[in-house]
């Protein structure tokens, strides 16, 4: 006995509907991971998609067969979102206005009237395209994310094959030709997407408690007025730079800052504008040094920067570079922002102190206040 297709949809429609309510409750509503808010929407979307395809036959096709095209691109993009968002990568803004509109403008322009398949290839083209994107994101992810991205992403490209293979099918022999009929039919379609959907439910608690782990970590090591690390982090992390030494051979220079007279500035123009300062500081940091190059907070209005590889004239080059980022800023209120002064210390593989290296540019950071601020002084050891 063969299962008739209204069996297997309604089965996949149930199917749907049960998962997206789990993954409401129970990984959105405890994680408010956006990967299982991307899967709740996806499977919305799946369901009211396949739902729309109920109506072929009657006279409401003549809508609802590109109505049902659009919705399951629609969480064909849903899919793609929540892989990105697990990469904390902002949903594909042109991705989910253009697809679903150029799936849309293919349908409705074939005949949706009469036409079942109304922008089939198009609609087959997309939902392979989407699905694929998505698989791609989850196997770029770094090595460091839960192993059963792995699985996942295998089943996202395995049904992105499978929707491009009815792709080629209905282009080749047409919606009536017997291999589409057969193979690529909508009960084996419905099938292969079932398994999808038990790969994701599987995958589901461990990268959305994930992605929420790595959000909450995020935050905690961020300082909240600059968006830097903080002292704890930056600590941390060059910990483990100093540590490791085969980045740059173990060399490098670390950087202390203090912005000059800060206390006149608040005491001028006010807190607010000094905070305003302090941001543009930071920026100027982010902007003159390389993402690979670590940049914290390290009390009020000091920063420190840890440049791997960095010689001390490199050091102060930075600086410099720095503080004319600084004196260029536009300020509001006719404030005059601050000028800064530099310690710089060096390193060459024999330390892996954090602290020491700090104490030794405060001292040469001490030197450069005291000869008379907005200058840089080196510390004249080499740790
Ligand atoms: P110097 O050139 O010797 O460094 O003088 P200074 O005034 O910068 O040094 P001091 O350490 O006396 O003052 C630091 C000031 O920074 C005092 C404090 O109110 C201010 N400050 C610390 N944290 C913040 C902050 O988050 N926001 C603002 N607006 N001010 C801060
Ligand atoms: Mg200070
Ligand atoms: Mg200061």
């Amino acid at each position: 006995m063969a299962l008739d297709t209204v069996t297997l949809r309604s089965a996949f429609g149930l199917m749907a509907l049960v998962l997206m309510l789990l993954f409401y409750f129970s990984a959105y509503r405890t994680t408010r991971s956006p990967y299982s808010g991307w899967w709740c929407l996806a499977l919305l979307f799946f369901l009211s998609g396949s739902s729309c395809f109920l109506l072929d036959g009657t006279a409401h096709q003549v809508w609802a067969n590109p109505m049902g095209n659009v919705l399951l691109v629609l969480g064909g993009v849903a899919v793609w979102s929540g892989a990105r968002s697990l990469r904390t990568v902002p949903p594909p803004k042109w991705a989910f206005a253009g697809i679903p509109l150029v799936t849309l403008v293919a349908s409705v322009l074939d005949s949706p009237a009469t036409n079942t398949w109304s922008g089939g290839p198009v609609f087959l083209a997309a939902m392979s395209l989407t699905v694929g994107l998505a698989s791609r994101e989850l196997w770029r992810l770094e090595p460091g994310y839960s192993r059963v991205r792995i699985p996942m992403a295998a089943a996202a490209g395995g049904l992105s094959v499978f929707y491009l293979l009815r792709w080629a099918a209905f282009v080749l022999e047409g919606q009536d030709g017997p291999i589409f009929v057969t193979v690529f039919g909508s009960a084996v379609t419905t099938l292969v997407t079932m398994v999808l959907l038990v790969v994701v439910s599987f995958s589901m608690a461990a990268l959305s408690n994930e992605q929420q782990t790595r959000a909450l970590r995020m935050v905690a090591s961020r300082d909240d007025l600059t968006g830097l690390l903080n002292r704890k982090a930056f600590l941390n992390l060059a910990a483990e730079q100093l540590a490791d030494l085969s980045i740059t051979r173990g060399t490098g220079a670390l950087v202390l800052a203090d912005l000059d007279h800060f206390k006149a500035v608040n005491d001028t123009f006010g807190h607010a504008a000094g905070d305003a300062a302090l941001q543009t500081f930071a920026d100027a940091c982010t902007a003159t040094v390389r993402t690979t190059d670590l940049v914290g907070r390290y009390g009020g209005e000091e920063f420190v920067i840890l440049i791997p590889g960095a010689s001390a004239e490199r050091a102060e080059n930075i600086a410099a570079a720095i503080s004319r980022r600084l004196a260029a800023a536009s300020t509001v209120d006719g404030m005059e922002m601050p000028t800064a002064s530099y310690g710089i210390s060096t390193y060459d593989g024999a330390t892996t102190d954090v602290d020491r290296l700090i104490a030794s540019a405060d001292a040469a950071l001490y030197r450069a206040k005291s000869l008379g601020r907005n200058q840089t002084a080196r510390s004249d050891r080499m740790l």
